[in-house]
């Protein structure tokens, strides 16, 4: 009996299932099949993807309020003064909640 179409079974990289090779791509250079399996090739290209968008969407977040960036003068004084306001009013409150738990225990 001649197995001349013998079934070459390969590992997946990823799901580490034993597939034949025609369930993976060949490697354009090598002509190997490469380390994951068509699927898992697929969902790594479409999870890259996303990452690649959410990237993008947290880039432009913290992009956004880069102060010293804004290239009009009177705009970011007027920005870092608010900054400036923003943190010393978040400092105020501190202080007084802290003043207020100091408060009770004194009684
Ligand atoms: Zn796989």
């Amino acid at each position: 009996m001649e197995t001349s179409k013998k079934l070459t079974l390969h590992v997946c990289g990823r799901c580490k299932r034993m597939l034949p090779i025609e369930a993976f791509y060949l490697d354009k250079k090598t002509n190997r099949p490469q380390n994951y399996c068509k699927e898992c090739r697929k969902s790594v290209n479409r999870n890259h993807r996303n990452v690649e968008k959410q990237n993008i969407v947290n880039k432009e977040k913290t992009a956004y309020p880069v102060i010293t960036l804004i290239k009009d003068p009177a705009v970011r004084k007027e920005l870092i003064r608010h900054a400036l306001d923003t943190v010393s009013e978040s400092i105020e409150r501190k202080r007084k909640k802290l003043m207020a738990i100091e408060a009770e225990q004194d009684i």
